[in-house]
């Protein structure tokens, strides 16, 4: 098959914003795909080479890719980085320099796709001594065989920029557009199931090509990552009983993060809610897990979460978020961070899979086979309550010990990747926006360069600006979206620089914004002495003075709130 095939597709994707469209037209495409037998290059129109969930990566820098099509075309480095600098985009620039190109022996041959996916593979898997060498001469030679349009796909799909608008979604209702044209909205649900389970596009898509039995042949399998249960939020516990009914499992809310574990044999893999695989950064998990459960198969849920070894107290998740990027030196960090596992649920057990199965009879399961080990590994703390008196009692009491708030769980319902409708519901304290000043800022970079896009905020304390934070999210990126853009913000703060250091500057305290924020907790890098999690900018407020913004004992006062004991 030639590239050029795929490069139309991409075209044409990337001209519409419409879903409906870029449906209407991968699914034709799909067809076609299907009598070629090589369902793995699906992949490609997510711009990668290998399954969703793979985090494989080509490991392409902008530096690499100047060098790459430098030596594709014969043309000056600096010359390369020049044009960058004027266009500022290497796909374009690739599709220019290879259309000046002449004619030449070399072009005779079309670029298929198998030499670019088999390229592609190789520039992903080299490791090792000579390794920018070698992918260099990979991607030349792919680009020196391609045209204008298909160097540029070549380019972008190198630097995960691939711009066609192709997500999760429109691939699976291509599928079943191009496969279950009369059954639609049945196999819709199938399909998403289908992806749920295994994340991986070439297994769902040539299931689906031959038909709805093999489709749902599809299969959980241990030690692949899988998209977990995920919770909608309540306000209160009325709230909670209505959407889950009565009664209900209440479980404590920890604070750490999602790990599925999988176990067979004697082999452990710890996957993270975004589908990572950090087995390497918890030897002391996998030991917990090999040691204390009892099972020859098997897949978790659980929170990981983090103590203070000499006050034996839980930590909030910010304390050992470290923990699950470190690559090196991990026996000291679990001294100084370890972590409990708390299972609150069991996807698979001893070949069974028994997502299928009742919450209650689930909840048995972890009951048996775990053996709770405080501070290594346990079941979470969980009560079935009926009424509501009963159930804000089990609420504060899980404040008071320090939890985030409480899980409440639909008794009767199976395990439901995703999907947020009434199988779990979260209930957490609501915290107020703090009204906060700008005193510093830096600038972003790609699209943003030239912005100012990070800001650091500060509360007052008599008279004094002390930080509590840097917040990066919540404006908008364009001028119709509604709200303060990054644009007009950067351009409110450049006059109020009083003070630069590389990418970072220091602005007089004048511009007052909203902030919202998960929790406030301890922290020594702001002068405050304390840090918000998850900041994100509400308003911007010129409506409001600097004498008006919180205190640094409002900070304290929702600090203690949400401070586990
Ligand atoms: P949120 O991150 O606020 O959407 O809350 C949902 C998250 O709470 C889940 O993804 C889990 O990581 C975490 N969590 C903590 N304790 C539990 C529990 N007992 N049951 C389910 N999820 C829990």
């Amino acid at each position: 098959m030639k590239y050029s095939e795929f490069v139309d597709i991409y075209e044409k994707l990337g001209a519409t914003p419409k879903r409906l469209e870029k449906v209407s037209i991968l699914a034709p495409f799909l067809r076609k795909l299907k009598e070629k037998g090589k369902p793995e290059w699906g992949y490609l129109f997510y711009g990668k080479v290998v399954a969703d969930y793979d985090a494989r990566e080509f490991g392409i820098s902008r530096q690499l890719a100047f060098k790459a099509i430098s030596s594709a075309f014969g043309i000056n480095n600096d010359k390369v980085i020049a044009e960058f600098n004027k266009i500022g985009d290497l796909g374009e620039i690739a599709e220019k320099f290879a259309d000046k190109r002449k004619q030449s022996a070399l072009f005779s041959k079309a670029l298929t796709v198998e030499k670019v996916f088999d390229n592609l593979r190789r520039v992903m898997d080299i490791e090792g001594k000579g390794a920018v060498d070698k992918k260099i001469n990979l991607i030349s030679e792919l680009l020196a065989s391609a045209n204008g349009k298909e160097a540029k796909y070549i380019i972008r799909t190198l630097l995960n920029d691939l711009r066609i608008g192709v997500a999760e979604g429109v691939l699976r209702d291509s599928i079943t557009e191009a496969f279950f044209e009369g059954k639609k909205e049945e196999m819709v649900v199938k399909i998403e199931e289908a992806y749920d389970l295994v994340n991986d596009f070439a297994i769902v898509f040539s299931a689906a090509a031959k038909g709805v039995k093999e489709l749902e042949k599809i299969e959980i399998k241990v030690g692949t990552p899988m998209k977990v249960m995920l919770a909608v939020k309540v306000e209160n516990v009325k709230e909670a009983f209505e959407a889950v009914g009565k009664p209900a499992a209440f479980e404590f809310k920890y604070d750490g993060f999602r790990l599925v574990i999988n176990k067979k044999g004697n082999e452990v893999k710890l996957f993270t809610r975004r589908l990572d695989d950090v087995t390497a950064q918890f030897p002391d998990v996998v030991d917990a897990i090999l040691k204390n459960v009892r099972g020859e198969s098997f897949i978790l849920d659980t929170e990981a979460v983090g103590f203070d070894r000499k006050s034996g107290k839980y930590m909030p998740f910010q304390a050992i978020s470290q923990r699950i990027k470190r690559k090196y030196d991990i026996d000291k960090l679990i001294e100084k961070l370890p972590v409990e596992v708390n299972v609150f649920d069991v996807l698979y057990y001893d070949g069974e899979n028994v997502m299928v199965k009742p919450y209650t009879e689930r909840r048995k399961i972890i009951e048996k086979i775990i053996k709770n080990v405080p501070w290594k590994i346990r079941t979470s703390v969980q009560k079935v309550i009926g009424n509501e008196e009963e159930a804000e009692k089990f609420y504060h009491e899980a404040l008071k010990v320090g939890e985030e708030g409480v899980m409440v769980k639909k008794l009767d319902a199976p395990y439901k990747q995703q999907r947020r409708v009434g199988y779990m519901v979260k209930l957490k304290p609501e915290v107020a926006d703090l009204d906060l000043v700008i005193v510093g800022a830096e600038y972003g970079s790609g699209k943003r360069a030239g912005l100012l896009t990070s800001y650091i905020v500060a509360c007052s304390d008599n008279g004094e600006f002390l930080e509590v934070g840097k917040v990066g999210s919540g404006l908008k990126e364009k001028e119709n979206e509604g709200g303060t853009t990054y644009e007009e913000m950067s351009k409110l703060l450049k006059p109020l620089i009083i003070g630069k250091e590389g990418n970072a500057v220091k602005v007089s305290p004048k511009i007052v914004v909203s902030v919202t924020y998960q929790n406030i907790q301890k922290s020594p890098s702001y002068s405050s002495g304390y840090a918000m999690r998850f900041p994100r900018i509400t308003h911007y407020r010129p409506d409001k003075k600097i004498d008006e913004i919180a205190t640094l004992k409002d900070i304290e006062k929702d600090a203690k709130k949400g401070e586990r004991k």
